[in-house]
């Protein structure tokens, strides 16, 4: 009996043909022509103006943040429900962090209770946060509207931490048919092994703004200056992608479409067949389409979360908990926070099943037969 992985790679496209175009041209690194084709192609795709290819996910998300104005003496609001990489960004540039909890209907950062919060310090006369890093939580849309309540009134950055919603689409509202990730000052995209599509390890940051596209280019590419010299205005980063990875990502963002459908056929399938069982599923909120990034699920009452993940594991089947809330990770345990409740309870009832696109109709049979008997039992 083999196992079922939670979120594999699916390489099933133009990957080895663009990869050998790489060695056999000569480009393996980050200059290349395949990292501009992939950029406009990557934008394209998200209907953003401008995108520049990062070296990860969490590289793209430190740049946008700094160009967003996350410093030292600066303070940055996200979520406590998410992967440690949005925290760690943040720090990254040497900016104060301020967690939020999370909203029941969507995961997501309570961008509402954030908006009464900024405005009652606001009128008191305390600290605001210089920007907010809202991420778009295992790929389910967050709440925009307070958020450009914010910039609006407050001039807060929004950046967008998309990593896990490429694909995600706002349905109504402000942003109606807008990708997640193309609404903020900067969305920063994840290609990493687990993610919707992946490039080995790689990123990306959208933004409508020529200027800030450019900022972000010369700041991941050491901020070294055009022309024969060593000559470098700014502290910059090696965290550009190369061309390897590009070729990889031209080739997944051409099966991507499909990728998306196959990730909703599996979220719906899980919802409908395990409809009888009291477990609730992840968010899905009319006015938004998820990417559907994994299938989640909370358990109910008398469920040990640890006690199901071992018994599938025993089956051969790959589940993980949900996102540690970064206010209970060891860096971030004295960090100035907004509510905890909603996503420590996600955390504790929380488990995320199998998802690769390449998941068969019959290994997800066996997931859901074998989740259904760990739980009437
Ligand atoms: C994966 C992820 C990242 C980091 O992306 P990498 O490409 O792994 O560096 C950042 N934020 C969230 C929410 C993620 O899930």
């Amino acid at each position: 009996m083999s196992r079922i992985p939670l979120s594999v790679p699916h390489l099933a496209g133009n990957e080895e043909a663009y990869l050998a175009e790489c060695v056999t041209t000569n480009f393996v690194s980050s200059v290349g022509p395949l990292v501009g084709r992939f950029e406009s192609a990557f934008a394209d795709f998200v209907d953003a103006p401008h995108a520049v290819a990062c070296s990860s996910g969490t590289a793209a998300l430190h740049v946008a943040l700094r160009l967003a104005g996350a410093g030292p003496d600066k303070l940055v609001a996200t979520s406590t429900f998410t992967f440690i990489a949005s925290a760690n960004a943040a720090r990254y540039t040497g900016a104060d962090l301020l967690l939020v909890d999370s909203e029941p209907a969507t995961w997501n950062l309570d961008t509402e209770r954030l908006y009464d919060e900024v405005r009652r310090r606001a009128a008191a006369g305390e600290r605001i946060p210089d920007v907010v890093e809202v991420v778009h939580v295992l790929g389910h849309p967050a709440r925009i509207e307070p958020m450009l309540a914010l910039r609006d009134e407050f001039g807060i950055a929004i950046v967008e931490d998309a990593a896990e919603s490429l694909g995600a689409v706002y349905r109504t509202g402000p942003a109606a048919g807008r990708q997640a990730g193309t609404i903020g000052d900067f969305g920063c995209f994840s290609f990493n092994g687990n993610k919707v599509m992946t490039t080995g390890n790689g990123g990306m940051i959208v933004t409508s703004s020529a200027e800030s596209a450019d900022r972000a280019r010369h700041l991941t590419t050491q901020a070294k200056l055009a022309g024969r010299e060593y000559a470098h205005d700014d502290i910059g980063y090696n965290y550009r992608l190369t061309n390897l990875a590009a070729a990889l990502g031209l080739a997944q963002l051409e099966q991507l479409p499909g990728f998306l459908e196959r990730k909703r056929a599996i979220a719906e399938r899980y919802a409908r067949e395990l409809r009888k069982i009291p477990l609730e599923h992840a968010p899905h909120e009319p006015w938004a389409e998820p990417s559907f990034w994994l299938s989640s699920v909370l358990l109910g009452p008398g469920h040990d979360r640890d006690a199901v993940l071992d018994a599938l594991d025993a089956k051969g089947v790959e589940a993980r908990p949900l996102w540690c809330p970064i206010h209970l990770q060891e860096p971030y345990r004295s960090t100035e926070r907004i509510g905890a409740e909603v996503a420590e309870d996600l955390y504790a009832r929380g488990l995320s099943l199998p998802s690769s696109v390449g998941l068969s109709d019959e290994d997800q049979e066996r997931v859901i037969t074998v989740l259904a008997g760990i739980l009437s039992s």
